[in-house]
């Protein structure tokens, strides 16, 4: 354990990150018994905290599932908003599509949780844990990974420390410290796409409908969300080249919302009231490589996606779930925590879940960003089609459950 005396120790899991999907993977390794390590560099409910921000995230059932297997579901639920279904619609044209949740046989195709919330419930039970060891604010500064350990360097208190471990984690987003220092080279693919988001009130009472709404100038998306007090809040997330974000950002309230009603149309009703607006840039950043020695990437240290279509974290959720389940595993028979075999199917397990969303988040964004009028006309077909087609719907469900490769205990709400 960590003394303030030493400045070497030695624990078997060092998470770098304490974000959404670094938090995430500490609750769900607490219970197993193993030496763990958070290393995370801003308090959760801090202005400056970048994961817990104003964010709110759409969270699939498979990831609902997790949060009910490791006992959080229920903290969530009274600030979660159920999505009952989901329209599309393509600005300008007749086309559009529905997803119904009842289709499925389900009373939800998941739900709208605010960030800061998920921060507060996910450190709140982590604070708890005996067997989890945190140091924050605390910032990793230098990793050396060799053949049988990784040696994590990060500043705490003032001091400079170092922890030695059979596994490092990086789950410190898409500027990865921990990636660097694995030799592991992103790829960056800017969308001239900047993301606004804010929460919308208008006179429409909130029925469940999440509307994704695609204009040439990017996407847009307006979701229900649940606030305590008065008022129909909905989570606005308006994707717009970064020139007009920047202008509509300038904007005074009342001026941005009338600028909202115009792009977005009237089918939640009439805007009265917007929140605190927060602008995001948009890229795909995507690592060569999800493992290296005693080095595993989760979360948006291997892939940051465009928001369109809500899965950066349940994807990294699910690499979050996975990695806890082999981790169980080798802990129970006693193997070696960080052994290239494990990161291996690690690996392997991950690949077509991770692909397939990279794939079609990025198609979606890029397909409807495109204002040529045939392609228009295709997409309009393919909305049309889409609504008509039980298997396409049935297709789409994938996007709460993944993309293939094996279903993790967590996901099915199974402990680990
Ligand atoms: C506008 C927007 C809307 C989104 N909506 C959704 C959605 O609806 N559904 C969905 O599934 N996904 C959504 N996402 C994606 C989602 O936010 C990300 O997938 C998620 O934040 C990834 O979490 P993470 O923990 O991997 O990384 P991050 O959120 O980047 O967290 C990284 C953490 O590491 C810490 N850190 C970094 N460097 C260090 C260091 N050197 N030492 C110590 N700590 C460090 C940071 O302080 C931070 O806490 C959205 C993204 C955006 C931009």
């Amino acid at each position: 354990m960590l003394d303030a005396r030493a400045t070497t120790c030695t624990h078997d899991v060092v998470i770098v990150g304490g974000g959404m999907v670094g938090a995430s993977l500490a609750l769900a390794l607490a219970p197993l018994g193993l030496r763990l390590l958070v290393i995370e560099a801003f308090e959760p409910g801090s202005g400056d905290q970048p994961s817990f921000d104003e964010r709110t995230t759409a969270l699939g059932n498979g990831s609902r599932q997790v949060f009910e297997a490791l006992g959080l579901w229920q903290k969530l639920l009274p600030e979660s908003a159920p999505i009952r279904r989901i329209h599309v619609s393509d600005a300008g044209r007749f086309g559009f599509a529905r997803l119904e949740a009842e289709e499925f046989g389900q009373s939800a195709l998941g739900y709208v949780v605010p960030n800061r919330v998920i921060g507060r419930e996910v450190w709140a039970a982590l604070r708890g844990c005996a067997g989890v060891e945190v140091c924050l604010p605390a910032r990793a500064t230098h990793i050396a990974l060799g053949e049988a350990a990784a040696r994590v360097t990060f500043e705490h208190d003032g001091a400079t420390r170092e922890v030695v471990a059979p596994l490092v984690v990086a789950a410190d987003g898409a500027q990865s410290l921990v990636r660097a220092a694995a030799g592991i080279a992103a790829t960056r693919e800017d969308y001239d796409q900047t993301a606004i988001i804010a929460p919308v009130r208008t006179d429409a009472r909130d029925d469940g409908t999440a509307y994704e709404r695609f204009t040439s100038a990017g996407p847009m998306a307006v979701l229900p969300l649940r606030v305590s007090g008065a008022g129909n809040w909905r989570a606005m997330v308006w994707a717009a080249r970064p020139d007009d974000a920047r202008a509509l950002m300038a904007l005074d309230d009342a001026a941005f919302l009338a600028r909202w009603q115009e792009a977005f149309g009237w089918r939640a009703g009439r805007a009265q009231q917007v929140g605190r607006r927060v602008a995001y840039p948009l890229a795909l950043v995507r690592a060569g490589e999800g493992i290296a020695t005693r080095a595993v990437l989760l979360g948006n240290a291997s892939q940051s996606l465009h928001p369109v279509a809500g899965q950066g974290f349940n994807l990294g959720l699910r690499d979050a779930a996975a990695l806890a389940e082999l981790l169980a595993d080798a802990a129970r028979g006693g193997g070696d925590i960080g052994a290239p075999a494990l990161l291996t199917a690690y690996a392997a397990q991950r690949a077509q879940d991770r692909d397939g969303v990279v794939q079609f988040t990025d198609r979606l964004v890029r397909g409807f960003s495109d204002a040529r009028s045939g392609r228009a006309a295709l997409r309009n077909l393919g909305l049309l089609a889409f609504d008509l087609l039980p298997p396409a719907k049935r297709a789409l469900s994938r996007i709460s459950f993944g993309f293939g490769g094996s279903s993790p205990r967590l996901t099915r709400g199974l402990p680990l």
